[in-house]
């Protein structure tokens, strides 16, 4: 119970790689609030937490929306006491060529992983800032390593998300918070299937044919599991992980 007396916010904590980190949060003692814009999928994140007796609350929110962020903070501070470790996992990914991607799209995906980003580190950074212990954890991505074609998008709002993760882990440094970054290669989400889906549809070729394509991309030919990006995510919460800050760890078999 390591996080006992913590409280944790996880942004997009409905499904995928963010409800593997509540769970993993709460398995390890923390108090922890799902967040995300599907208040049913986070509410039974919350429940199936409660019912194994956890501390767990949902909260709707949409991280690309400066108010909605501001009232996600206000309660969350009421019902965890202090929100000692921020996860902002909330991201969604679209793919075009450049000359196919409108401007709406591109101002789409940099709101939420990007903006969105910044929104809630801001939002909960005084508090961190005044009890002089904070973790802010960005599920960035391999894409915010290297560019791939047809995400500019969604390569460009991952690289701002690692830079940030960089610039605030430096800004902080000297006042017990840390800032990193954990860049997962494709994961068994969600988000995966709907990239499947789109490839099938853009391409015509088979699920199977289009699931092969991506773990092509692999070194270990697999898709990596939530729970592995979840262990991470709490190995870089814990009092022993307080030298590492500022830095975008990948999590893609290599
Ligand atoms: P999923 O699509 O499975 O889940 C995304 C979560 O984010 C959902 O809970 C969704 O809920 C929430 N979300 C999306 N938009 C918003 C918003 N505007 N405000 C608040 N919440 C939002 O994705 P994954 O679990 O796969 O991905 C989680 C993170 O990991 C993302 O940042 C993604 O970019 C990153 N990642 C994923 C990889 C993968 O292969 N799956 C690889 C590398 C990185 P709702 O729609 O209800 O708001």
């Amino acid at each position: 119970m390591i996080f006992q007396g913590r409280g944790a916010v996880i942004t997009g904590g409905g499904r995928g790689i963010g409800a593997a980190v509540a769970h993993e949060l709460a398995e390890n003692g923390a108090k922890v609030v799902v967040s995300a814009r599907s208040m049913n999928e986070i509410e039974a994140v919350a429940q199936e937490l409660t019912a194994v007796g956890h501390i767990a609350h949902a909260i709707k929110c949409d991280v690309a929306d400066e108010n909605s962020v501001a009232m996600m903070a206000k309660e969350a501070a009421v019902l965890l006491d202090t929100v000692d470790i921020l996860v902002n996992n909330a991201g969604i990914a679209r793919s075009n060529p450049v000359k196919r991607l409108s401007l709406e799209e591109w101002s789409q995906i940099m709101a939420v992983n990007a903006t969105g980003t910044f929104l809630c580190s801001k939002a909960f950074l005084p508090g961190m800032l005044e009890r002089r212990w904070g973790r802010v954890i960005n599920v960035a991505s391999v894409a915010g390593l290297r560019g791939s074609s047809y995400i500019a998008a969604y390569t460009a709002s991952k690289h701002a998300q690692v830079g940030f993760t960089r610039a605030l882990a430096a800004e902080v440094a000297e006042q017990g918070i840390t800032v990193n970054a954990i860049c997962p290669g494709y994961v068994d989400t969600p988000m995966t299937e709907y990239s499947i889906a789109h490839i099938v549809e853009k391409t015509g070729v088979s699920p199977e044919e289009a699931l092969g394509h991506i773990l092509a991309l692999s070194k270990q030919n697999r898709l990596i599991r939530p729970e592995e990006v979840a262990n991470l995510t709490l190995m870089l919460c814990g009092d022993d992980a307080k030298g590492i800050n500022g830095q975008a760890i990948a999590i893609d078999g290599g």
